[in-house]
């Protein structure tokens, strides 16, 4: 059904001033309640709502001093469809399957009337989108960023981090300060990441595998687990001590990597990576 035959469907059509208004809730399935409030969206398209539902479940909704009860909103259509259901006591939908554009639109709704339940079902949301690509991370980290939403920010930031700064200036446009955390942020992700790099490769310094002769030998076991863990780290990806621990448990579980050797080595060389990541950096210290 297209939008204008699903608007027809509930449009009352016997004439008078109020011709034009829904009488059903078209949001949820189902819903019975009454229809005593009229929204607008950006697009014209107008929605029957609930006063008491709106009120209790959007605090710092707007409220109508015109005589048919309508509410002009600035959101389309689209979006007012996804956020008109937070007002009801329904199970909520999944999220995760809408665009990036669209989600972040809703959180912006959300966050504008304090919905907590929308804001919630965002925040579920939100990891996994930014998961999919860094363009939708950086769309994500910005909405975050400007509204205040610091819960799991950094786990977001992180994935952005590829960005070109000019490329991260058009996603932040007017948002300067926010824009200016995430240069800050950025140059000292690379700053770790140059020490990270630094503590791999200094594993043959821990000469400490011993020979049965007077001198130690750098750990052979663990230049086969460094070699082994390169490809892991490029496919997971390295942004937390946890990636590391994990792609070390999937490289020394690898066939080409020998027994596990008792000597020194690893022990030293895990504990100077652990020290490079310890400087990775949080958005708490910019903001
Ligand atoms: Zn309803
Ligand atoms: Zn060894």
């Amino acid at each position: 059904m297209s939008e204008t035959d699903e608007t027809r469907s509930n449009v009352e059509s016997n004439g008078g001033a109020d011709n034009e208004l829904p009488k059903t809730c078209e949001v949820v399935t189902g819903c019975t309640i009454p229809v005593d409030i009229f929204i607008q969206s950006s697009d014209e398209k107008l929605f029957g709502a609930h006063t008491q539902n709106l009120q209790a479940f959007s605090e710092g909704f707007p409220m109508t001093h015109d005589s048919r009860k309508v509410v002009w909103f600035t959101e389309s259509a689209t979006i007012l469809r996804l956020f008109l259901p937070f007002t009801h006591n329904v199970k909520p939908k999944d999220l995760s399957t809408l665009s990036v554009d669209q989600l972040v639109s809703l959180a912006e709704v959300a966050d504008k009337y304090k919905n907590q339940f929308a804001l919630l079902a965002c925040r579920k949301a939100f990891s996994h989108i930014a998961g999919k690509s860094s363009e939708n991370a950086m769309k994500i980290l910005r909405f975050k960023s400007v509204h205040g939403d610091f819960e799991e920010i950094d786990d977001v930031a992180r994935l952005t981090m590829g960005f070109t700064v000019k490329n991260a200036m058009k996603v932040f446009g007017q948002n300067r300060e926010s824009f200016c955390i995430w240069v800050q942020y950025q140059e000292s992700w690379l700053k770790c990441m140059e020490e990270y790099r630094v503590a791999v490769s200094e594993h043959p310094d821990f000469r400490v595998h011993p020979t049965g002769y007077k001198e130690s030998i750098s750990c052979p076991s663990l230049a086969n687990i460094v070699t082994a863990m390169e490809p892991v780290v490029k496919h997971l990806g390295l942004r937390s001590v946890d990636d590391f621990e994990r792609a070390l448990r999937i490289a020394r579980s690898s066939p080409t990597v020998h027994p596990g050797c008792n000597c020194r080595a690893l022990g030293l060389w895990r504990a100077s990576i652990h020290k490079s990541l310890a400087g990775l950096p949080r958005w708490s210290q910019f903001s």
